[in-house]
């Protein structure tokens, strides 16, 4: 045990912060005190501790871009939830900064895009395989479509086994509305996961909320390199303005 020397209690040794230069190498006041009075500094200096937080956060930038690599890697299932429900919550907000984001970044989302489809343009054919061929997935039947999708994804235990009847009848009907589409329009349409199934640093699931309607020769942008922060930077807004 140890007092306090600012609020005088007595108090567990784990109660005090570190403090490599005393004696004890434990601060003299309590965890509570010290708190306090950071938390006071803190009020009375905003622009110090403002500028204390950046320095902190950018000191441990890699650090923290490391930590939310892994987690996203380790919570896949958790990771399309929060944007899911994130999504579903701030429709609004959403939408208006994915407008925003559009108008102030042109120039970018289109060297972006023009990358994109030159990597993996570059990537097809480094694999010698002949690009449109392989990778469409025509929807002639929407049926059969939806049952070789499911199958495939089971193969790859994207399929989440929370998946309720309802989801599936939407993830059905999705097949269904490509199917629709192909046939009205005579352009052929391609079902294909938000975030890819196999990718390199995220895999989606295969849940009505990661499917989209591509047409086929329309301009495609997807990868399997998932980065988070491209995500919904990047690519949510531009699949949107593609749909
Ligand atoms: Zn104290």
């Amino acid at each position: 045990m140890k007092t306090c020397i600012r609020c005088k209690e007595s108090k567990e040794l784990t109660d005090f912060y570190k403090h490599k230069e005393r004696k004890d190498g434990l601060q003299s006041i309590c965890k509570t005190c010290a708190n306090l009075a950071s938390a006071n500094w803190r009020k009375n200096n905003p622009e110090s501790s403002l500028a204390i937080t950046k320095k902190s956060q950018e000191k441990h930038k890699d650090e923290t871009k490391l930590r939310v690599k892994v987690w996203n890697q380790e919570n896949k299932e958790k990771l399309v939830g929060y944007q899911k429900k994130y999504r579903s919550n701030n429709k609004e907000k959403v939408s208006i900064s994915e407008a925003l984001y559009r108008a102030t970044h042109k120039e970018e989302i289109n060297n972006r895009n023009a990358l994109a489809r030159k990597k993996s343009k570059d990537k097809k054919l480094s694999q010698g395989v002949e690009s449109k061929k392989v990778k469409t997935k025509r929807v002639s039947s929407g049926k059969s479509a939806a049952q070789s999708a499911k199958r495939r994804a089971t193969k790859l235990n994207a399929v989440p086994s929370w998946l309720t009847k309802e989801q599936w009848d939407e993830i059905n009907a999705v097949y269904r509305r490509a199917q629709m589409i192909e046939e009205r329009t005579g352009i052929p349409q391609e079902v294909d996961h938000e975030i890819p199934l196999q990718g390199e640093n995220v895999c989606g699931l295969h849940v009505p909320w990661n499917l989209l309607v591509f047409s086929v020769t329309g301009n495609r942008v997807k990868g399997n390199n998932f980065d988070p922060v491209a995500y919904t930077e990047y690519y949510l807004p531009m699949l949107k303005e593609i749909k």
